[in-house]
């Protein structure tokens, strides 16, 4: 194993991994998901590791061979969990923040500001429904791409966080189950809302609420269901 003592993050997960002699990651899970994390097993030169304070460049990775390829470690500055996002079983998840009113917050891991923005423009198909929101600390989209950004995400990741503020005052009736599309501040947490279109074909792995900057919010993580 690795020279130990290291403090090493998987950037595709954020655990705290391994690397093995030949400068592989080490398997490990992914606590909310049916998969191992995607790094499992790749030279972690070539999937980014972060590594933490201690004798760094003793420790080369071994295997590597002399060929072309560098010792490339590129300081790249992953955007930040904004400090909305909660930890879902210890975990950061890619997370969408849907609030009362406005556009609706988005984070996912391994991603630099500016790979957020351009990931983002991509789905969503224009520059003009995003936003960055300098005082959440993460990009914001116009509600209406809500579907797509949300079947986007869990293309690409096991699970996914997907948060509403909502009214624990606001009575859920024949207007709230009736609806069309996923815009709800029901007391029901959207539970009944449209009859639970709006998440068909996802399965709901757990569910939380808590504060959020004052008011109340439903988390829920997702998958695709089976
Ligand atoms: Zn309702
Ligand atoms: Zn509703």
């Amino acid at each position: 194993m690795g020279g130990g003592g290291f403090n090493r993050t998987c950037l595709k997960c954020r655990n705290s991994i391994e690397v093995d002699q030949d400068g592989r990651v080490v398997a490990h899970d992914r606590p909310v998901s049916r998969f191992p994390c995607h790094a499992s097993g790749q030279l972690a030169a070539l999937v980014s590791v972060e590594w933490g304070p201690g004798p760094r460049r003793s420790q080369r990775i071994a295997g590597g061979g002399k060929g072309p390829r560098r010792d490339r470690r590129k300081r790249t500055e992953y955007l930040k969990p904004p400090e909305w996002l909660p930890n879902y079983q210890g975990e950061r998840l890619p997370t969408i923040g849907l609030p009362a009113k406005g556009w609706f917050s988005v984070w996912f891991p391994a991603h630099t500001m500016w790979e957020h923005e351009r990931k983002l423009s991509g789905w969503v198909g224009s520059d003009r429904s995003l936003r960055w929101d300098g005082h959440e600390k993460c990009w914001t989209v116009s509600s209406a791409h809500f579907p797509r950004v949300s079947r986007e995400l869990l293309r690409r990741y096991p699970s996914v966080l997907i948060g509403r503020e909502y009214n624990p005052r606001e009575r859920c009736n024949s207007s709230c189950q009736n609806a069309q599309g996923f815009l709800c501040t029901c007391s029901c947490r959207a539970k009944y809302h449209g009859r639970g279109k709006w998440r068909s074909g996802w399965r709901t792995l757990g569910e939380f609420s808590g504060l959020r900057a004052g008011r109340p919010w439903h988390w829920m993580a997702v998958s695709v269901a089976d």
